[in-house]
């Protein structure tokens, strides 16, 4: 196997003692291929899971023609060139059910939308532009042959494919699959990502804190992020800053686990232990990237054949821990659990309310908030942006992205942003 180093140094942005955020998260997605192992589970199970295999259409969507409008049912060619048409009416279609009429030259069925189109009939009218009496319809002028049908497999053809493996099933996807009438599909596994907390001064919530200490915060943004992607989260607790401790509970993470993630301990001072362990355990390379916040970056694997599980060390403060999850785990885990292709994040322009300031050299990540105004969209930032101040995450609904080139921001200048939620 071809260590990690290798394949990195080939490329001519590897620079781990100054890795751009666009350059990282590419070599990082470019390292891992999707895990194997797929699972047949019921439709409505699938919410959030990844196709393993595409889904072909077995039928036309829609199955037969069908009216698309409440109307009348006709021959286009019957339609005056000019002025009303009226029409000997033999029959009603509706939908669902059987309709026997058969439509000659100068005969009409009222029909309703969704409905099989009769014998005949290749045009409806709506309702609003007739007027019907016993036994025939009179038809505005202006009505046009062909309109108002939707056409047999107009939307998908049997032996289409409807969706491509690696799709991510939202509620369209869903909604999609079961308009073809199938119940269960194949879907990769769910990743399984183990992760744990490290440091002395760390205490778990609910058992209390003694002098000095604080609250884990890491593991909960950690839970809740990972449970949003879809991957099985499995909590391993908090690790005291010992090798030993830490060396056995990766041992078990890494046994357990496709991915294990951890916090803090990457830091220049805490690295030094924690390199030299890890290097025993398989290989992980330590980064400084070029941003704010979240500058170190442990990526590596744990173990050494193909069993190997992937490993991202994250900084231990709370908010470079969330925006570098963000920025290298989501795409990572994206990749690993099949999706493809990888959906890109949307990078909008909004103007800035106030102007903002940062060195040269580096990508920032503020915490935003995008407001309307006066008819329009902007964005601030929350206030406070310390790497440790987690209400500035729970505020934000974006992140605002200062690429490394710039330096300064004038008010009302527009800005990169991110938004944190979707609609779906
Ligand atoms: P470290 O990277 O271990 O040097 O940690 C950097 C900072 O993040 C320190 O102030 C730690 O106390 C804090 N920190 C580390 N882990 C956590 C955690 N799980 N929850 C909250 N804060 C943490
Ligand atoms: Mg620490």
């Amino acid at each position: 196997m071809t260590s990690l180093a290798q394949q990195f140094q080939a490329h001519a942005d590897y620079q781990p003692d100054a890795l751009a955020v666009d350059a990282g998260r590419r070599l990082i997605v470019e390292a891992l291929s999707p895990i194997l192992g797929t699972e047949h589970i019921p439709l409505r199970d699938a919410l959030g899971r990844v196709l393993a295999d595409s889904v072909i259409s077995p039928i036309d969507v829609p199955p037969h023609d069908n009216s698309a409008m409440d109307g009348y049912g006709l021959r286009g060619a019957d339609l005056a060139a000019d002025g009303p048409t009226r029409l000997e009416l033999v029959g009603t279609a509706l939908a669902g059910q059987p309709c026997a009429a058969r439509v000659g030259p100068g005969q009409a069925v009222r029909i309703m939308t969704g409905a099989r189109l009769p014998a005949g009939v290749d045009t409806v009218v709506m309702q609003e532009a007739a007027q019907a009496d016993a036994g025939s319809v009179t038809l505005a002028p202006g009505q046009r042959a062909g309109h108002n049908v939707r056409r047999a497999g107009e939307d998908l053809k049997a032996g289409q494919v409807a969706l491509a493996a690696g799709r991510l099933i939202r509620p369209a996807e869903l909604g999609l699959i079961a308009s073809l009438g199938i119940g269960e599909v194949a879907v990769r596994r769910r990743l399984r990502v183990a992760f744990f907390s490290t440091g002395d001064e760390v205490a778990t919530p609910g058992g209390g804190a003694c002098d000095g200490q604080i609250y884990d915060s890491n593991r909960y943004t950690l839970c809740g992020m990972l449970t949003r992607l879809g991957c099985d989260a499995i909590d391993i607790g908090v690790v005291r800053d010992d090798p030993d401790a830490l060396e056995t509970t990766l041992r078990e993470a890494a046994s357990v686990a496709d991915v294990v993630i951890t916090s803090g301990g990457v830091s220049v001072g805490d690295a030094d232990f924690t390199r030299a362990m890890m290097a025993r355990l398989g290989e992980v390379l330590f980064w400084k990237i070029a941003m704010k916040p979240g500058r170190p970056l442990a990526f590596g694997r744990l173990g050494r054949d193909d069993r190997a599980a992937w490993m991202f060390g994250l900084p231990g403060n709370p908010v470079a821990a969330m925006v570098s999850f963000y920025q290298f785990v989501q795409p990572a885990l994206l990749k690993l659990a099949g999706v493809d292709p990888l959906p890109a994040t949307p990078l909008l322009q909004v103007p800035c309310a106030t102007a903002l300031r940062k060195p040269a050299g580096r990508t920032e990540f503020l915490r935003g908030v995008l407001y309307p105004e006066g008819g329009q969209w902007r964005v601030r930032t929350t206030g406070a942006q310390g790497s440790g101040i987690l209400s500035s995450m729970a505020d934000a609904n974006c992140f605002i992205v200062l690429g490394p080139q710039q330096t300064a921001v004038a008010a009302g200048e527009p800005v990169s942003v991110q938004v944190l939620d979707g609609l779906v």
